[in-house]
């Protein structure tokens, strides 16, 4: 499906120590739009030189950067957001040209991401630390929060924009240095996001951005000049990560993959369950962490959903999600869109009834296009419904109480984000009660990252224990000290409080 090129695509270079520094790695990779196959830039594949140089100006801007008054790091952070609202269009175009998400749902996510720049800007008052006189006669005891010193962060390709902005605004905001590793499928709008950076006047090494691979990712775990890694993937990796990050002593969050459940009660507002089931299965292509992949009908609910979902979900539009008309854009590769055919193949064999079939969007467009698509009848014992599909396929358990819904939910191994639709207070408390994932939405089909409050998983979907921004973004990104203080001058309040000079 590959267009001819006019011109040689732009080869991405990277920005270590306030510079924009070419590769020196000779591997490299195309960035392909996966809607046209047009390749709009070559990444570098950069290796442990490359680390090593944004490492050193890391740690070398770390002693500047940390004295930089906290009022005045705030004020970075109110221009970063100034220069992005400027470039919010160019960024959505970026995400959607890249990774292939409709322009409605890039808009949205570089909103997230300015949203993020907002939040860090509270730092002044976030980060503050706490004080309790006389914890003994005449004895203070004070924590304050300093910054940890060279965070870094390996993020995936499903949001390319805010992703790492979950991380690097809140880091710098604390007084750390930053190394970002974007994901080399979708490396392009971080070029974009980092000429802001460089247009702020930071001091040069505070902010850093390597491309790479899995051979630099795999760098940055072992690198002992990183202080704490941020992390965001897939399961395998975030464990691995978690695993190997630990070696060298890092403080780490590692974000991983999931499998989301729509538990939909009898009582629910159909319509509105239906809109929301939608947009959480189908946006994006089912390419979010937070995406429903398996709705549980809980008795009657089952036959007055379906009919709807299956209407609804054959009406969405497939195509390039540059054409504001469109609904579902492409997979973000060629591969990705072959191995969710594969899956649908199995989740059949295996005895799903297929009774919405996206392979048809293949035929029509190219295999980046994998249509919406409903499995009925799937069992919680089958592959397709406990594991991370990654993809616009949708798989529907019946069960006949909420008992049953919340033992299919915490049978999985994954614990990213659920939702319950119900009108019921009670059955809510329920739920949200006794269900084991980090995200809970009541009535609402994906409940999505809030830059003030924590957002992560539980059991495979998250390895560490701070969530990513919110109020556990300042814990992550400082190290509390705590200093007990006595004055033995004037200790029995009558003086002299000082010396003549
Ligand atoms: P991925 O795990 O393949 O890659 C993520 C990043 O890790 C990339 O930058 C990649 O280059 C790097 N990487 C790969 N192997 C590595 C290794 N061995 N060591 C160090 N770094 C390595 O994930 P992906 O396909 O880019 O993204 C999709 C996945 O991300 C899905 O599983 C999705 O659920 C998950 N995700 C989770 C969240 C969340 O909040 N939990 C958010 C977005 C995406």
């Amino acid at each position: 499906m590959a267009t001819a090129l006019t011109t040689t695509p732009r080869l991405l270079e990277n920005y270590i120590g306030g510079r924009w520094t070419p590769a020196a790695s000779r591997e490299r990779i195309d960035v392909e739009n996966p809607a046209t196959g047009e390749v709009l830039a070559r990444v570098p594949l950069s290796g442990a030189d490359e680390l090593d140089a944004a490492v050193k100006a890391a740690r070398e801007a770390l002693p500047a950067w940390r004295a930089v008054s906290v009022l005045e790091r705030a004020r970075r952070l109110f221009a970063l957001r100034e220069a992005l609202s400027q470039r919010h269009e160019e960024l959505a175009r970026s995400v959607t040209a890249e990774m292939g998400k409709t322009l409605v749902d890039a808009r949205a996510e570089v909103a997230r991401a300015i949203e993020m720049v907002e939040c860090a800007c509270a730092v002044p008052t976030t980060m503050q630390g706490r004080i309790l006189e006389d914890v003994s006669r005449n004895v203070d005891c004070e924590t304050v929060r300093q910054p940890v010193g060279v965070c870094a962060a390996i993020v995936p390709f499903n949001f390319p924009a805010m992703v790492p902005m979950w991380f690097l605004p809140f880091a710098i905001a604390c007084g750390n240095t930053f190394v970002l590793k974007p994901s080399e499928q979708v490396p392009i709008t971080q070029q974009i996001v980092f000429e802001v950076l460089d247009g702020l006047g930071l001091p040069p090494g505070v902010v850093n951005l390597l491309n790479g691979g899995r051979r630099l990712g795999e760098a940055m775990l072992d690198h002992s000049g990183i202080d704490a890694i941020s992390f965001v993937g897939s399961a395998s990796v975030a464990r691995l990560v978690y695993e190997r990050a630990a070696r060298t002593g890092k403080r780490v969050q590692a974000l991983g993959g999931a499998k989301n459940h729509i538990v939909v009660m009898p009582d629910a507002a159909i319509d509105e369950a239906v809109a929301g089931i939608i947009g959480s299965a189908f946006g994006a292509a089912g390419q979010r962490c937070m995406a429903g992949s398996v709705v549980v009908t809980v008795a009657g609910a089952h036959e007055r959903l379906m009919a709807k979902l299956i209407t609804a979900a054959e009406q969405l539009r497939i195509g390039d999600g540059m054409q504001e008309s469109t609904d579902v854009g492409p997979l973000v590769s060629e591969a990705a869109g072959e191995r969710i055919c594969s899956w649908i193949e199995r989740a059949a064999a295996g005895g799903a009834r297929v009774v919405l079939d996206g392979r048809e969007g293949v035929a029509a467009r190219g295999a980046s296009f994998v249509g919406p698509t409903i499995l009925d009848g799937v069992t919680p014992e089958m592959e397709v419904a406990q594991e991370e599909i990654f993809g616009p396929v949708l798989g529907v358990i019946a069960v006949a109480t909420l008992d049953d819904a919340i033992a299919v939910v915490n049978a999985s191994r994954f614990g990213n984000g659920t939702s319950i639709f119900t009108e019921s207070g009670a059955a809510v408390r329920r739920y949200r009660h006794d269900v084991q994932a980090g995200m809970i939405g009541v009535n609402i089909g994906v409940a999505a990252p809030v830059a003030c409050f924590p957002f992560s998983g539980w059991k495979d979907s998250f390895f560490g224990d701070l969530h990513a921004h919110g109020g556990d973004a300042i814990d992550f990104f400082t190290r509390k000290k705590t200093v007990t203080s006595r004055y033995f001058s004037g200790a029995d309040g009558s003086g002299p409080y000082f010396v003549e000079r």
